[in-house]
């Protein structure tokens, strides 16, 4: 989930860009300050050498180059919907954040590469069946009484499921969501277990049980963030899912609810896990649009952020938002006062920073 704002008033800073220089850490906002002023240099001059801006997706960032770098990338979508880099903040504040903190909120990035850490608690579980009754009949089946998932999350399902409702779709079925770390490691030995009882060597065994069981830790499920939705007709986890009513349906609609297909099925190579049209992943609005409306999985989205110091885009809706990408300073990260900005940390070391700066007039 999006950490909401909750900042003490000794974090505040006390006012205007004067105090800024006189703080107790004046570096957090020179360097923002001189970044921008680079940048904005930058994408003039860039507007002023290319002849028409190029709508092409932004490379990935090369191995070995840290994040942060390649900032001078600049450019303009058709109709300026997308900007990469960021901008300056008229007023922020600090915000204290820790090791734990980066594991916190809806974009923290989980697979075969970054595993969650020993000691990680999900934020906020909420169970299922609590509240599944107000919905239309048949609306929902949670498979499992005691299903839990992360509670902004299942906000947004409920809202999702509502919403599939109205248009005539139901029978979406909740077969797994949040799984602790424990119980994965559970099922991981089980599966051990049974493969040496069948007279293989524990290396062996363990290959196998890695073929088709998530390694502890490197599930999304952890996170109460993801969840395996397919529905009553098609109860299998099977590819064709993705062929039936309902699962076209998420294909389509997911994203307005702050969900994302997480395994698409032209990004195996990328997310390393096979197309799975029934696997949901709760990333909040507004990257669930960015990343169905540019075609970027998880993994390339975070990396476009972490490359570019951030972005900015326009909406379906008209909002403009500035989503910056912070790296810590002295255990620190800015967070502009503006109305319905939220944080999250990204699982590597960074910070996702998402702000409306422009919302239009309802
Ligand atoms: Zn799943």
């Amino acid at each position: 989930m999006m950490e909401d704002l909750n900042i003490g008033p000794e974090e505040k800073n006390a006012s205007g860009l004067g105090r800024w220089f006189e703080g107790p850490v004046p570096r957090l906002f020179l360097m923002p300050a001189i970044l921008i002023l680079a940048l904005t240099a930058l994408i003039g001059l860039n507007k002023e050498l290319l002849p028409a801006p190029a709508a092409v997706q932004p490379p990935l960032r090369p191995s070995g180059q840290e994040a942060g770098q390649g900032t001078t990338q600049a450019y303009l979508e058709p109709g300026e919907l997308l900007r990469l880099g960021t901008r300056y903040h008229e007023d922020a504040v600090h915000k204290i954040v820790d090791q734990k903190s980066v594991f916190q909120g809806s974009l923290i990035l989980v697979n075969q590469k970054q595993r969650l850490p020993e000691d990680y608690q999900a934020e906020q579980l909420r169970v299922i069946n609590d509240w599944i009754d107000t919905l239309p009949p048949e609306a929902l089946i949670v498979s499992k009484a005691g299903t839990m998932l992360n509670q902004t999350a299942s906000d947004a399902l409920d809202q999702m499921i509502r919403a599939a409702a109205d248009e005539g779709i139901g029978g979406f079925t909740l077969v797994s969501g949040y799984r602790s770390v424990a119980y994965q490691r559970e099922l991981f030995e089980k599966k051990i277990q049974k493969y040496m009882t069948e007279g293989l060597d524990r290396e062996s065994a363990e290959q196998e049980t890695k073929e088709i069981v998530a390694v502890p830790g490197e599930s999304e499920h952890h996170t109460g963030l993801a969840m395996d939705l397919p529905s009553q007709e098609h109860l299998t986890l099977e590819t064709s899912y993705g062929t039936t009513i309902n699962g076209k349906w998420l294909a389509e609609n997911a994203w307005r609810h702050g969900f994302i297909i997480r395994y698409p099925e032209n990004k195996t190579g990328i997310t390393g896990i096979s197309f799975e049209p029934w696997h949901l992943r709760y990333v909040g609005y507004p990257h669930s649009e960015l990343m169905q409306r540019e075609g970027w999985c998880m993994e390339e989205y975070i990396q476009i952020l972490r490359q570019n110091r951030g972005l900015t885009a326009k909406t379906e809706d008209g909002t403009i938002w500035q989503i910056d990408y912070q790296i810590p300073e002295n255990g620190m990260i800015v967070i502009p006062l503006i109305v319905g900005t939220k944080s999250s940390g990204d699982g590597l070391g960074g910070y996702i920073v998402t702000a409306p700066v422009y919302r239009p007039a309802q």
